[in-house]
């Protein structure tokens, strides 16, 4: 089998095929260059024991939430832990794990057309590739993962933007408490449209990923972020005398656009550009997990290869919220900070992965403003999905 792209999916659903022995695998990874994604910081929250504990660089018991009206809710959602892993040490522990397996390689090339093909009487799958020296190669396999970003969006009724841009700050004197991770701080001035919040990962006393982060329309100038978190850092977080040792900017869609994970009888899409990014909060990184040990299983047991990374009942509600959002019939901060204050925390989180009951959602769903969200669930089988104008979507380093 081969994966196209060797990033959060496509390293993921190689470890996971490799480890169980359901496939040899060839990931195809561009050489260093402009199609390969800068560091970048994964967080995602599970029960401990996960199969990247080793590279994961920190991780939080507890999660606080500061409402805009500058009180905050603390929750500690155990069994699960919120974790952190960046992108370098992910790829080195999966790669060495990758060159110890007999039945996998990592192939640098840089795939520049995947199709289906007949292979004998079988389906199957072709990836053209260009190899670092100019030459070209043909690769052929059962099944194609094709995880390369995506160069325009499928049309959608709502797209946002989750915009940000972070700092890695170490302070003169010890200022976090590296048991918290502040998720949600909407402490921040709001912009006109969407909604603004500071995020704040401690990774010692005196160091800390200090994030702003915007729900909108528009990314911001890498000028326009360094103000926000300027001001964040020193006016609302009172870091005193920092310095900043390295910077992430990144831009996450947040769309109802419908993501095909099946391009034919042998390729499939997986990753961002196969639908993984939970619409409502931009996490991808569990649902890319999930997608692997679901494709690892239906190829293990012979069922069908049909593996959307997230429910319907999920996608349908995040396409009410986004909407209500992007309307501006809820007020964002308010939204997000009630829900963190009225649910279980636990059950919050498997909600956003998408493993609740129907009974639990209805729960969660009381607890938002009914009036509103029912009005925007009336009107959005009456809109009409659009194409959105090309966006450079990923990373750049700051
Ligand atoms: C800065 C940033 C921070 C994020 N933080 C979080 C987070 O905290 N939690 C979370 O859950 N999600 C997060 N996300 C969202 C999401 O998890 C990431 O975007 C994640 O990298 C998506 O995984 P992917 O495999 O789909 O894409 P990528 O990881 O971008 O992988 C795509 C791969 O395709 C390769 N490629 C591109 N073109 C070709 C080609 N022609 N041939 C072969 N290979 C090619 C690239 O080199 C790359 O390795 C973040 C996103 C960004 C941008």
């Amino acid at each position: 089998m081969v994966i196209v792209g060797g990033g959060a999916a496509g390293l993921s659903l190689a470890h996971r095929l490799t480890r169980t022995g359901t496939a040899t695998v060839t990931v195809v990874e561009p050489p260093a260059g402009r199609l390969r994604p800068p560091e970048r910081t994964w967080c995602y929250w599970d029960r401990g024991d996960g199969d990247f504990d080793e590279a994961v660089g920190a991780s939080w018991s507890r999660l606080r939430i500061h409402g805009a009206d500058g009180r905050d809710v603390t929750v500690d959602p155990a069994p699960l832990r919120y974790r952190m892993l960046r992108s370098t040490p992910f790829e080195r522990l999966v790669h060495s794990r990758l060159e110890r397996s007999p039945g996998a390689r990592v192939l640098r090339a840089t795939a520049e057309a995947v199709r289906n093909v007949a292979l004998g009487a079988e389906a199957g799958a072709e990836v053209r590739c260009s190899a670092p020296d100019g030459g070209e190669l043909t690769l052929r396999a059962r099944h194609v993962f094709d995880s390369r970003p995506l160069r325009t969006l499928p049309p959608a009724r709502t797209l946002l933007l989750q915009h940000f841009r972070g700092w890695f700050v170490r302070t003169d004197t010890n200022r976090f408490d590296p048991a918290v991770a502040d998720l949600m701080d909407f402490r921040v001035p709001q912009p006109r449209h969407g909604l603004a919040f500071g995020y704040v990962l401690p990774l010692a006393p005196d160091q800390a990923l200090v994030e702003y982060t915007e729900f909108s329309r528009t990314p911001l100038t890498t000028v326009a972020y360094d103000v926000a978190l300027d001001h964040y850092s020193r006016n609302v977080l009172g870091l005193g005398a920092f310095t900043v040792e390295a910077a992430e900017q990144g831009v996450i869609p947040m769309t109802d656009a419908r993501f095909p994970c099946r391009i034919g009888p042998a390729v499939f899409r997986i990753g961002t550009a196969g639908g993984a990014t939970r619409p409502a909060t931009g996490y991808t990184f569990a649902a890319v997990q999930r997608q692997s040990r679901a494709i690892a299983d239906a190829l293990r047991t012979g069922s069908g290869l049909v593996c959307p990374p997230h429910g319907r009942r999920a996608l349908a509600m995040d396409a009410v919220l986004l909407r209500a959002l992007d309307s501006g019939r809820i007020d964002g901060p308010d939204f997000f900070t009630a829900l963190f204050r009225r649910t279980p925390p636990e059950r919050l989180l498997r909600f956003l992965d998408g493993a609740t009951s129907p009974w639990e959602e209805w729960g969660i769903g009381l607890r938002t403003p009914v009036g509103p969200m029912l009005r925007t669930a009336v009107e959005l089988p009456f809109l009409r999905r659009r194409s959105h104008p090309a966006f450079p979507f990923g990373v750049s380093r700051g």
